[in-house]
């Protein structure tokens, strides 16, 4: 990694250039550093506000070796980077994330594995390789089960849900193309909550308050701060993240996403890096988890969090956008972020609004009443 902080007037590198590598850029814009973006696509959202993009896919190792050589830092906005890009950039010392936490977030199985191996609860699974695996993992787990892809899925690309024996035959269908699958048991959880934290290279940690998802067909909707869930299911969730964080030595920011059941926690996925359930702590916290990710990234301290007391953020996919902003003269109380993207797509993520409260409860019981929510 860079041995020395790197301040104002340096260049980050961002491999992928989505509305994550966009909200990095802004906040890198502001604190005075310079950027360049590794993005397939030409005037990417990231792209946009960067000085420089590299067009260019993502494992075409002669495009990382341009990048690394403009960049003093680099960092990426999804965790499918090509994994021996990632080793390249690590060895020269310009990845102070390191390879741990991405070989792991790359596959399901590896990341089962890891927690696991560190006593964290997780779901029952099994992998499943073929039709006998399968039958084993039915009778062992039973049904409803969710049977998720290895690798390459995101917003519950790839997913299944099963409901009977019949449903077999559509698992045996994709691993007739898939090498692996995880047959999951599926959980009748009360909700879903996310750690938002913040770790540098130093092992300091810091978190975000934890936030409460709501998904719609397995994308994120809605996200309430503070989840409404006990004090012990936080302890327990911020617990969890501080064993993963050092079981990996995390840097910058990181999100674990759980279940919650009583007062149960289970870990359903990690991601290393920024999180869309982190957005709300660009309005409604002291720093936001870009600033933070950055800070860690260029050695700079990392601050302690202030967080306003009630933020509700609301994804816009190209399916609610136009409702949204058919209302706009009741957005008055709503930061507006939208992404850059020329071509409006159901299920893709537009942009977003926060809304941003003392008090959680009030913001709720207003947006409901505007039907905002
Ligand atoms: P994932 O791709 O693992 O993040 O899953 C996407 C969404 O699918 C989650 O946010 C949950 O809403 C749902 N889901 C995933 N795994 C399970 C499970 N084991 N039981 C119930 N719902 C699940």
């Amino acid at each position: 990694m860079p041995k020395s902080k790197l301040l104002f007037g340096k260049t980050i590198g961002i491999i992928g250039g989505g509305q994550l590598g966009r909200m990095m850029a802004t906040t890198a814009r502001h604190m005075g550093y310079r950027l360049v973006v590794l993005d397939p696509t030409p005037n990417c959202p990231a792209g946009q506000l960067a000085d420089q993009q590299i067009v260019a896919s993502y494992d075409d190792m002669g495009a990382i070796k341009q990048l690394a050589s403009v960049a003093d830092v680099v960092t990426y906005e999804f965790e499918n980077v090509d994994f021996k890009a990632a080793q390249y950039l690590a060895e020269i010392g310009l990845l102070p994330q390191g390879t741990k936490a991405l070989e792991m977030t790359q596959d399901r199985e590896k990341e089962k594995g890891l927690l696991k191996s560190i006593n964290q609860p997780i779901a029952s699974y099994q992998i499943v390789h073929d039709m006998n695996d399968l039958k084993r993992a039915s009778e062992a787990i039973g049904y409803p089960a969710v049977v998720k892809t290895c690798r390459g899925g995101y917003d519950g690309k790839g997913q299944l849900t099963l409901h009977s024996g019949a449903d077999l035959v559509e698992v045996d269908e994709r691993l007739k193309n898939k090498d692996r699958l995880i047959y999951e048991e599926f959980l009748n959880f009360d909700c879903e909550i996310s750690v938002v934290f913040t770790r540098s290279v130093t092992g300091e940690m810091i978190y975000f308050p934890i936030a409460e998802n709501q998904h719609r067909d397995h994308i994120l909707h809605l996200t309430i701060v503070p989840a409404r869930v006990s004090q012990k299911v936080i302890e327990q969730a911020k617990e969890a993240a501080r064993v993963i964080a050092e079981a990996i030595d995390v840097v910058g920011t990181f999100t674990i996403e759980l279940f919650v059941k009583g007062e149960e926690i289970f870990i359903n996925e990690l991601a290393p890096r920024p999180h869309n359930s982190g957005h709300f702590t660009i309005e409604a916290c002291n720093i936001s988890q870009f600033e933070q990710h950055i800070r860690a990234l260029c050695q700079l301290p990392l601050m302690p969090v202030i967080f306003h007391g009630g933020a509700v953020m609301i994804n816009l996919l190209g399916d609610n956008l136009e409702d949204y902003f058919a209302k706009v003269d009741q957005l008055e109380r709503a930061h507006i972020h939208m992404y850059g993207k020329d071509q409006i797509q159901l299920k893709r993520k537009m942009g977003h609004l926060t809304f941003v409260d003392s008090d959680r409860d009030q913001l709720l019981a207003t947006l409901k009443d505007r039907q905002l929510i």
